[in-house]
């Protein structure tokens, strides 16, 4: 059997009843083949796939905390440190009820080869719980987040482990999460990204993952001679990174004409409000059932429905394997041209390739949301050089990763013979560079 084929069985069988993780691990693997077969004794010897893929560490605790009516509430909490080879492990906290092991395992791995295509020295991490921030009161999510806090703090720091947001864990939640990293360890650094501008933050990380989304679409568009302005785009989610897409990709002279969240999806024909989405989901918290009092001529629909919509190009930046392969179908019979992921994995692997197959320029999220990441890295920059860069300045230094990130993703893909397969790219472009710290740092 080949080395690639002996590691994903055992992968499959030492970590089971982890299917998102398997699914993480095979993308990567099957991706990585062309540079593993070249050499497969030499790899084999050093157990380098068996290294990579697992965990140097994985942190699992309890999370006691106190609700509202005085009953205690206990949620678990992960960190799972990846791969420091290239860096101090880097990845966000999700907090959603259905976090687990193999979710937070899936992400952290992701995270490795995300991180080494951002160009920038980070490692791959990443944690969370499945504690769902959902219609907590403010009170409730800083007690959960000072008890998440008082265990994660032993295993973190500015040069360990730099944790950030995700799904659930926005500016409200790193606050109070860095509050009480302070407090217990009596240090201000930089421990945490995505941090308040007031207190180490940096300007544009906000819009960082969205913007940077659009700017990879639109560095993969020009090098097909053609550009966003005049398309039609469907954005799937609600979030921090579904609203700064929508506002660049309008920006570059697209329209957006949906968004969804965990309920239900809005069409609208004139082009999403930004304003409007911003206040309901941001400022009230709310459900997307109250876009229509904002913008009367829009629909709202129950359930999923976005990827039935006709457009040029597709944004799912919801969360992992919510676009499958009937929802491929339709994108194409659509006449979609491009998808590229700002979630993490939303396309599932039967979908990536029906739309590889049928000649849908497709990026995976590993390339194509790294930006958000790659702030955070400028972030850390800038609290090490205790300095605060301008909005423009970071905003063009995440552009210019973004274009480079294409353009080495585009180069792997066609030195081994894949060209205009970006998944192929994507993983070999990440990998080598991680491939080759371990090589330098000796068996670790
Ligand atoms: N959660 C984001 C991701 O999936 C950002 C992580 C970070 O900024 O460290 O890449």
């Amino acid at each position: 059997m080949s080395y690639v084929d002996e590691v994903l069985e055992s992968v499959i069988a030492k970590n089971p009843a982890e299917p998102e993780f398997h699914q993480a691990v095979r993308e990567v693997l099957e991706s990585i083949r062309p540079v593993i077969e070249k050499n497969e004794d030499a790899f084999r010897k050093d157990a380098l796939l068996e290294r990579i893929t697992n965990p140097e560490r994985q942190i699992k605790f309890r999370v006691p905390w106190v609700d509202d009516k005085g009953n205690v509430q206990v949620n678990t909490g992960y960190r799972v440190q990846f791969n420091s080879a290239i860096g101090p492990y880097k990845g966000g906290l999700r907090l959603h009820p259905s976090v687990n092991l193999g979710i937070i395992k899936f992400l952290g791995f992701e995270q490795i080869f995300k991180n080494s295509l951002t160009g920038l020295p980070i490692g791959g991490g990443k944690g969370g719980s499945d504690f769902d921030p959902k219609g907590k009161s403010d009170r409730e999510v800083m007690a959960f987040c000072q008890s998440f806090m008082t265990e994660l703090c032993k295993y973190i720091g500015a040069d360990t482990d730099v944790p950030a947001g995700d799904i659930g864990t926005g500016a409200r939640e790193i606050g109070y999460m860095f509050g009480q990293y302070k407090r217990l360890r009596g240090v201000f650094e930089g421990v945490l990204t995505g941090k308040g501008l007031s207190y180490g933050g940096s300007l544009a990380r906000t819009e960082a993952t969205g913007y940077g989304l659009l700017y990879i679409t639109e560095e993969l568009l020009k090098s097909k001679g053609d550009s966003l302005n005049g398309k039609t785009v469907v954005v799937s989610g609600a979030g921090n990174v579904a609203i700064y897409a929508i506002q660049k990709a309008q920006q570059l002279g697209a329209k957006v004409v949906t968004c969804s969240d965990s309920t239900g999806w809005v069409y609208d024909p004139d082009g999403i409000d930004v304003a409007a989405l911003k206040e309901i989901k941001e400022v009230k918290r709310a459900r997307l059932t109250e876009y229509k009092s904002y913008r009367p001529n829009s629909e709202y629909h129950e359930g999923k429905g976005v990827w039935t919509v006709k457009a040029d190009i597709a944004l799912p930046c919801a969360t992992q394997n919510e676009l499958g392969i009937d929802d491929a179908k339709a994108l194409v019979a659509n006449g979609v041209k491009a998808v590229c992921e700002g979630a993490n994995m939303p396309t599932t692997e039967e979908a990536t390739k029906f739309f590889q197959d049928n000649g849908v320029f497709f990026i995976p999220g590993k390339a194509a949301n790294a930006g958000g990441v790659a702030t955070s890295a400028l972030e850390m920059s800038q609290n090490s050089e205790r300095l605060s860069w301008t909005f423009d300045e970071v905003d063009a230094k995440l552009k210019g990763i973004m274009v480079n990130l294409f353009h080495n993703i585009d180069d792997a893909a066609k030195r081994y013979g894949f060209e205009g397969n970006y998944v192929v790219g994507a993983n070999i472009a990440g990998f080598e560079k991680v491939l080759d710290a371990m090589n330098a740092q000796g068996i670790v």
